[in-house]
């Protein structure tokens, strides 16, 4: 058995009873929505058209959302439907990052993640969905695609129906039959600052309103200007799920992951003369990171005294809950590396040598599965995510492990080989970032969440704050100066320009509409 729906958009006209009746039989609060309709309108006066859009959750039969919960708060039904149990929710956003469709809100009331079951609690006693029996024209179909004396399984069969974003390969179980391509391609509507009955109240791209479509059209980038629509009504939309908790939470992550990491080079490298650097600096400043990290990441939860559902309650194909271990792991490590430090024991110190390698890489890397797992961002899905973040951790270890020892290091080669390890890891990390920032993107909007950063919204931070300020001062003062206070505002200047790109990678990759 396989739930699904049709909306016939030959006859929808537009009417949201079907907003209405879900609200009220769900009692969804103000401002959040699990079924809307979107108007857009096509052509020029007086050869115009208006289309409706119903939007909801497709209930994927490949539902990244169910993969990525940590908790198995989302999950789908043995009908098919894909329900949500509130009490799981730890109101980590990720499933709304995972939906392509934006089908995902956070409840204001009780803060975890909501969407449209299919009122599971009415199908279960044999009634339809609230949408279908208000609906004034009977353009909601529901029905089991499995039954093939459905009406839903035979409209599928017979008629031309298309699907939203085909390519994200999620199997959504939501058809559309009569639909324009520009209503349910986000790419071809421009949204002016105001609807027809009210203001807009998104503004996805910042600064302006959304031009992506527009903007892509005039690059040439294979998008037809004369298909471009105006969206012309819209519900609100909640503002990106993550913020600045999270883009600092990946650099916190990679300055843990990267003190960790660089000691245990130096010391599987035999470098037990790093003394004091590599056996206590360089836990602690991993140690007090991982605890920024984890502190960040139970804060930017909606439902943080629930955190622990993360280990307690896991779905063990989310790298959220990979990611929750894979950090216990590393404070245990670090925790025997200082004490390592503290006994001056230099067995140790090679005994937690590869382990420490080991979980320290994973620490800094296993970020890039978890966004990969964020399906509905398509800048979040490059291959260089993950060199990326290696980098970055090597990048953040050696700049802060540099100004350790210009600290308390009176060993000269600790901070040279130190200032030779920075240079050479911020070369590299300027060349992964422009490969992941100018080389060709899988996608259209992986492309354009690019553009916003060369040549969008984000220029100047990108311009002037990364590439310059973040690594192209540096790599002159490494070069340039030997004094200590060259070394030190290079390891600065570093580690500034890896938070800056971490977080404008973050907030490009949720600039393009989903909807
Ligand atoms: Fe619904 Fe989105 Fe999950 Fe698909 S991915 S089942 S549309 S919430």
């Amino acid at each position: 058995m396989r739930y699904g729906f049709i909306i016939d958009q030959r006859k929808c006209i537009g009417c949201h009873a079907c907003t209405v009746a879900c609200k009220e039989e769900n009692q969804v609060p103000l401002g959040v929505n699990r079924t809307w309709v979107k108007y857009i309108e096509k052509g020029t006066f007086p050869d115009t058209r208006r289309y409706f859009s119903v939007m909801r959750c497709n209930h994927c039969d490949n539902a990244p959302c169910v993969t990525i919960c940590p908790t198995v708060a989302l999950y789908r039904r043995p009908d098919g439907i894909v329900d949500f149990d509130g009490d799981r929710c730890i109101g980590c956003k990720s499933c709304m990052q995972a939906c392509p469709y934006d089908a995902l809100y956070i409840d204001p009331e009780t803060q975890t993640a909501a969407k449209c079951h299919y009122c599971a609690h009415r199908v279960e006693v044999g009634l339809e969905p609230a949408c279908v029996i208000v609906c004034p024209v009977q353009a909601i179909v529901p029905g089991d695609l499995d039954d093939p004396n459905s009406g839903i399984a035979r409209l599928v069969a017979t008629q031309q129906v298309a699907v939203r974003k085909p390519e994200q390969g999620t199997q959504p179980k939501l058809f559309y039959l009569g639909a324009d391509e520009a209503a349910l391609r986000p790419a071809m509507q421009e949204a002016g600052d105001r609807y027809l009955f009210a203001e807009a109240s998104r503004i996805p791209v910042p600064g302006g309103p959304n031009v992506a479509g527009r903007a892509a059209a005039v690059a040439g980038e294979g998008v037809d200007l004369l298909g471009m629509a105006r969206t012309v009504y819209d519900v609100a939309h909640p503002e990106r799920p993550w913020g600045w908790k999270v883009s600092t939470y990946l650099w916190t992550k990679s300055v843990a992951a990267g003190a960790l990491l660089v000691a245990a080079i130096a010391a599987i490298d035999g470098l037990s003369s790093a003394g004091p650097v590599v056996g206590l600096a360089a836990p602690l400043i991993s140690l007090v990171f991982l605890a920024l990290t984890t502190a960040l990441l139970v804060l930017d939860l909606k439902r943080p005294e629930r955190f622990l559902y993360l280990l307690f309650r896991p779905n063990w194909r989310s790298w959220l809950v990979w990611g929750g271990w894979i950090l216990m792991a590393h404070g245990l490590l670090g925790v025997a590396w200082l004490a390592a430090g503290w006994t001056q024991s230099y067995m140790a110190f090679f005994a937690l040598g590869w382990p420490a390698l080991l979980v320290a890489t994973a620490s800094a890397g296993y970020s890039a599965f978890l966004f990969g797992q964020a399906e509905g961002r398509d800048f979040w899905q490059s291959p260089l995510v993950l060199p990326h973040l290696l980098v970055a951790a090597v990048t953040a270890g050696c700049a802060s492990l540099l100004l350790a020892a210009l600290a308390v290091s009176n060993d000269p080669r600790v901070a040279e080989g130190l200032r030779m390890s920075l240079w050479f890891s911020l070369a590299l990390n300027g060349v992964v970032l422009f490969a992941e920032t100018f080389t060709a993107h899988a996608t259209q909007d992986a492309a354009r969440a690019a553009r916003l950063i060369t040549r969008g919204p984000y220029r100047v931070r990108f311009w002037w704050g990364i590439v310059v300020g973040g690594t192209a001062v540096p790599l002159v003062l490494l070069v340039v100066s030997p004094q200590p206070w060259a070394a030190g505002a290079a390891a600065v200047l570093g580690l500034f320009g890896l938070w800056l790109w971490e977080d404008i990678w973050v907030r490009a990759g949720q600039a393009l509409p989903l909807s």
